[in-house]
């Protein structure tokens, strides 16, 4: 069973990698964006280490939740109310069980990841954080370390796509390439799932 003290590592865990990597999603998100994505992230992820230190959430549903709300007040980008939504969504559907199982985990993530298509309009193949996460929350259900390799193979897909959705659109053709930083980044939260499962 997966507890609040698990989904809590899994939030600093994420905020950690993503100190690590903020230097290269920033890097991935300049011939393509606007070079702010590592800065956002890390922003919106030491804000959740935060609140999540301050208030103390008791259940995995609460510790989600105030994550979501947390990139939604913190990161201005595209991305902070999408990790967000993903995030506020897994956290309702999660409910305010005192410990869940990995399968409520799965069906919940993807209850996340449909709600940031919806309010995206993204769908496989557009070159976004959609990439990572669909098969990712696909590959859950054999474990942690399955969802990782997921996340990093769909991740590395995005180089030969053209973006379809967010800023990178905009340069058509030009997109194709170049990895998506938000596919990039997504694959951190899903690694960091395996880290604090670890
Ligand atoms: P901004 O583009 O506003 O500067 P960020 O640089 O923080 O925001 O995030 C860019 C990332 O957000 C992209 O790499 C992409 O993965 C993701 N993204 C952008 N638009 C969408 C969308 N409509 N649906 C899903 N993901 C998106
Ligand atoms: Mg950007
Ligand atoms: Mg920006």
């Amino acid at each position: 069973m997966l507890d609040a003290d698990f989904f809590r590592r899994w939030m600093t865990a994420t905020a950690a990698s993503v100190d690590r990597e903020a230097e290269r999603l920033t890097a991935l998100d300049s011939p393509i964006g606007d070079a702010d994505h590592g800065s956002n992230l890390q922003r919106g992820f030491t804000a959740v280490a935060t609140a999540l230190e301050k208030e103390a959430p008791d259940t995995p549903g609460a510790v989600v939740v105030l994550a979501g709300r947390t990139l939604i007040s913190t990161v201005g980008g595209a991305s902070g109310p999408l990790y967000g939504t993903l995030l506020r969504r897994t956290g309702k559907a999660l409910g305010d069980a005192g410990e869940v199982t990995a399968e409520q985990l799965a069906e919940a993530l993807r209850a996340g990841v449909e709600a940031v298509m919806t309010l995206g309009g993204a769908a496989p193949g557009d070159k976004t954080m959609i990439d990572t996460l669909v098969p990712a929350v696909d590959a859950l259900g054999n474990g942690f370390a399955a969802a990782r390799t997921a996340a990093e193979q769909g991740a590395l897909a995005t180089t030969p796509l053209q973006a379809r959705k967010g800023r990178a659109s905009y340069l058509g053709e030009r997109s194709i390439g170049h990895q998506d930083p938000g596919a990039t980044s997504a694959a951190l939260l899903i690694a960091a799932l395996a880290e604090a499962a670890g």
